[in-house]
């Protein structure tokens, strides 16, 4: 099943124990807007080579659509379009006043130079320029895009506006008006979200084993916020295949190791292992966080964990999922668990509009302060109704997107 059609199944069910209106029903199923560009960039050798991109607005009913930009050889419209219907429902569930949306280019970022990336990166602004800005639609980094594509980003916007534009995008370096904290915010998410559950099933961070798929920007800064409450981080990969050790890996070390040599393999005293073993490994807690569809119906039934947190979009498949639940497992979605990046880039934008700059330790408590609110809100629905967090999660997001579309009315 595609990514887009779990999608879909999902929604379906929720919308049907929603018993939500039949014509909102619908109207929610598609996306109210979808972009497809062509890029033709001149590659180093001097050939011109086109790229396929994507911007898809999913719903706008609460305000601005919101979403991340991803390059990657996977991205394709159905791949955008179900990522960006998954922002409605995390904008929403954290009552930021934000639609959906999600983009991205079909290319391999590791066989182009930084300057073929940024010359993709301006021509794809370019390309989307009419359906982006502050008030209309805010790109943010994703897979393999970070504070310099939005820096690019940005500098395009505005040079073709003629004027500076800081809340186009957000992830942004801090000197062109990013926020304190952005860069880690996801990660940091997701780690909050493990200290929240581990209290629901009595247990507490010290000594608790984790295996973490990914070792990217969200993945390495939760492992490395765990290993410093003296979690024992057993598991860790990339693209390539995943390490592994019983007694814990040193994560410093491991993000020193990483950084030097641009990979985490070669890394000593650990066994190497794939990416399927990893989510089957022994451990208290597992965090997906890299690619969608990685925890199925063929290996859910395997999982030790008695806690996962989604730190990725779209994990685990609808049939894993009942697999799951079935078992007890205690499972944050990731509409809530990764959603620190998407609330830490409304701050970023708040301040943005205003021109004035909060605190680091502002945004952070204020982060806190959303994700554990929500997260009880949701565990606490989801115990009456007894309903497992991620329908519950789903319900309070599509309700709030459902209730605002009847407030507003049909135009014309
Ligand atoms: P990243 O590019 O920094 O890291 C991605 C990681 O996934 C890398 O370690 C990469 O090696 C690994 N990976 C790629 N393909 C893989 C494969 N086929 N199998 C196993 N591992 C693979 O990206 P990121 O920003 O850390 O994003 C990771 C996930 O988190 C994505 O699903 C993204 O949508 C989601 N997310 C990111 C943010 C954010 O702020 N960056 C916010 C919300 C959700």
């Amino acid at each position: 099943m595609s990514f887009l059609m779990s999608v879909l199944k999902q929604y379906d069910l929720v919308t049907e124990k929603l018993k939500l209106d039949d014509g909102i029903r619908e109207r929610l199923r598609y996306p109210k807007r979808s972009l497809i560009v062509s890029i033709p960039i001149r590659m180093d050798t001097g050939k011109m080579k086109v790229f396929m991109g994507y911007r898809v607005q999913h719903d706008v009913t609460l305000g601005p659509s919101k979403g991340g930009i991803r390059y990657h050889p996977n991205v394709n419209l159905e791949e955008v379009s179900a990522l960006a219907m998954l922002m409605s429902w995390k904008c929403a569930l954290m009552e930021l006043p934000y639609g959906g949306a999600k983009g991205g280019v079909c290319c391999n970022p590791r066989e182009m130079s930084e300057k073929e990336i940024e010359c993709l990166t301006r021509r794809f602004t370019t390309e989307i320029i009419w359906a982006i800005g502050p008030q209309q639609d805010i790109p943010a980094p994703d897979m393999n895009t970070n504070m310099q594509t939005m820096a690019w980003m940005m500098d395009t916007y505005s040079m073709q506006k003629g004027n500076t534009v800081l809340g186009v995008v957000t992830g942004k370096p801090l000197v062109l008006g990013g926020s304190l904290g952005r860069e880690e915010g996801t990660g940091r998410g997701v780690y909050y979200m493990v200290e929240e559950s581990v209290q629901v099933i009595g247990k507490e961070l010290k000594g608790l084993k984790v295996a973490i798929q990914g070792f990217g920007n969200v993945a390495s800064t939760a492992a490395r916020l765990l290993f410093e409450k003296g979690c024992k981080v057993v598991a860790v990969s990339n693209s390539k295949g995943g390490i592994y050790n019983q007694n814990g890996i040193n994560v410093k070390n491991l993000l020193h190791y990483a950084k030097e040599n641009k990979t985490i393999s070669g890394f000593p005293d650990v066994d190497t292992i794939t990416n399927e073993d990893l989510l089957t490994v022994d451990c208290d807690v597992l965090i997906p966080a890299a690619i969608e569809g990685q925890i199925t119906k063929f290996n859910a039934a395997d999982i030790k964990a008695k806690i996962i947190v989604e730190g990725a979009n779209g994990p685990t498949t609808p049939e894993a999922d009942a697999i799951l639940t079935s078992r007890d497992v205690f499972l944050v979605p990731d509409i809530l668990a990764n959603s620190g990046g998407v609330v830490i880039s409304y701050f970023e934008w708040v301040q943005d509009l205003q021109f004035y700059f909060w605190t680091e330790n502002e945004v952070l408590n204020r982060l806190k302060n959303i994700m554990t609110n929500v997260f009880n809100r949701v565990l606490l629905l989801s115990q009456e109704r007894k309903v497992d967090m991620r329908t519950t999660a789903w319900m309070l997001g599509i309700n709030r997107v459902s209730e605002a579309q009847k407030a507003r009315g049909l135009f014309p």
